[in-house]
């Protein structure tokens, strides 16, 4: 029996290496935080759930042809994905005013947007992820001009599909963060989406009443938080049995 070695660690979840080479195993935890690191706390279960759901969402993304590092899940915590070189850059989509984006334009949460607006941001915590242009990300060379057009033809089906994906049970897609990497394959390098895709990383309100059940619960101290992630995991008709059952932490392999 070995241990698995772990390769990052992020507020998150933590990548360990994958079985095969080109793999990485994903560990979902618990920790969640806001504001850049400034608050912390644990959301219990959360871990389990959006392991499920981004394994869900990934998963209807990658049938309707979008390419995502997701290759399976593997337990409760943890789903294997293929090994990509990070861009870093956060690209966010938004369809209805919220967070920042209210409080930098003083545009009332809740408002419609004209057009879905993308935004990047610069992966740097200790920069406090700066607010970036295109300018910026091709002239640093975080990403050449072709990643970035990838990235924004990526992002703009994931909204579409996700949002209609959502209102079929009763949710908003308010916004939400993509990250992508690049994958290697016989010299050839495709975009994919990586990271996850859940409450943590989307805003999704009640199609009806406007209830918050993302991870805004926890930024605003709304309560309920564990409740919000079961709930989005409900109507996707995911829920594990039994509610979200643990695992202790990484397993071992072989
Ligand atoms: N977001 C994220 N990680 C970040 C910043 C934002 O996943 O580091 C997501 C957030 O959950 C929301 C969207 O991106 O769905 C837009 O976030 P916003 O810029 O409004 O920032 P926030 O209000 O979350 O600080």
């Amino acid at each position: 029996m070995t241990r698995r070695r772990r390769i990052y660690e992020g507020k998150a979840k933590v990548l360990f290496e994958g079985p095969e080479p080109g793999t990485l195993v994903q560990y979902f935890k618990d920790d969640a935080t806001a504001f850049n690191n400034q608050k912390k706390g644990i959301i219990t279960g959360k871990g389990v759930l959006n392991n499920r759901i981004s394994e869900y969402l990934m998963s209807r993304l990658s049938e309707i042809g979008v390419p995502t590092h997701f290759v399976r899940r593997l337990n409760m915590r943890e789903q294997l994905v293929r090994e990509v070189e990070i861009i870093p850059i956060e690209l966010v989509v938004r369809n209805t005013a919220a967070g920042s984006l209210s409080k930098r334009f003083g545009i009332p949460e809740g408002t419609p947007l004209p057009r879905s607006i993308i935004e990047y941001y610069y992966k740097s915590d200790e920069l406090n992820n700066p607010m970036v242009t295109e300018e910026h990300i091709t002239a640093f060379g975080w990403a050449a001009p072709q990643d970035l057009d990838d990235m924004v033809a990526l992002s703009l089906r994931v909204n579409d599909y996700l949002s209609g994906l959502f209102l079929g049970i009763g949710l908003r897609l308010v916004d939400f963060k993509l990250e992508f990497g690049r994958l290697w394959e016989n010299e050839e390098m495709r975009i994919v989406l990586a990271d996850e895709i859940s409450p943590d990383n989307c805003r999704l309100w009640d199609i009806k009443t406007n209830e918050k059940l993302d991870k805004d619960r926890f930024r605003q101290d709304l309560g309920k938080v564990e409740e919000a992630y079961q709930e989005v995991a409900r109507r996707l008709g995911i829920l594990p049995e039994g509610g979200p059952v643990d695992v202790k932490g990484p397993k071992t392999v072989q």
